[in-house]
């Protein structure tokens, strides 16, 4: 989703981080319209801002807790305003120190909005790099230091779109599409115990 995001917008890291935000715990088909809807009233952390908070919910509403996300949204871009003049950091250390943005979106604002080489490991890239036996790994973190160590750095910022794709399209959760997966001749299918 924030992929379409930065394909229609450019990469813009602003609007990276707030459809990331956006899109935690919340399916692409809702996020990716109530984004659209948002940024076709505000690009910038200063506009975001003169939109009142019961129309910034009203903008995001059918997103996950879109109350608490729409006070994320102003809290972030007054932080965005008063520590780094209404820009996007980009070093992994500042975005951190940015309440409400853990590893996740960090690193998907410094791979898809600087090009910056960096690994975003969400729970399909968790899963499926795990299934596919590129790492053994029990979390987000361990499997982002983990693909660091064996993916080449150019490629970093690709792995993401790669993985999602594919958890989303053939290796689901649940009894992920092995029969028809171009990769089940190489894959360990490491914790599957159901597929189709
Ligand atoms: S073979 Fe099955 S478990 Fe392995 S990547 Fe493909 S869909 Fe996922």
């Amino acid at each position: 989703m924030v992929f379409f995001i930065s394909d229609q917008f450019g990469h813009d890291p602003f609007l990276v981080l707030i459809s990331c935000l956006l899109s935690l715990r919340t399916k692409d088909q809702v996020t990716l319209p109530a984004s659209l809807r948002l940024f076709e009233r505000a690009r910038t952390p200063a506009k975001i801002l003169t939109i009142s908070l019961a129309e910034l919910e009203k903008i995001v509403y059918p997103v996950g807790f879109y109350r608490k996300k729409a006070r994320l949204l102003h809290a972030v871009c007054q932080n965005l305003l008063d520590r780094f003049d209404g820009a996007v950091p980009s070093t992994i250390e500042e975005l951190l120190s940015i309440k409400g943005v853990g590893r996740k979106t960090a690193n998907l604002v410094l791979g898809e909005g600087f090009g910056i080489p960096a690994i975003c490991v969400d729970t399909h890239v968790h899963r499926v790099a795990n299934r596919l036996g590129l790492v053994n790994t029990k979390t987000v973190d361990q499997t982002e230091q983990a693909l660091k160590e064996i993916i080449p750095e150019k490629d970093w910022i690709n792995i993401n779109r790669w993985l999602v794709v594919w958890g989303q399209q053939i290796c689901v959760p649940i009894s992920p599409f092995c029969s028809r997966c171009p990769l089940a001749g190489v894959c360990k299918k490491r914790g599957v115990v159901k597929n189709r």
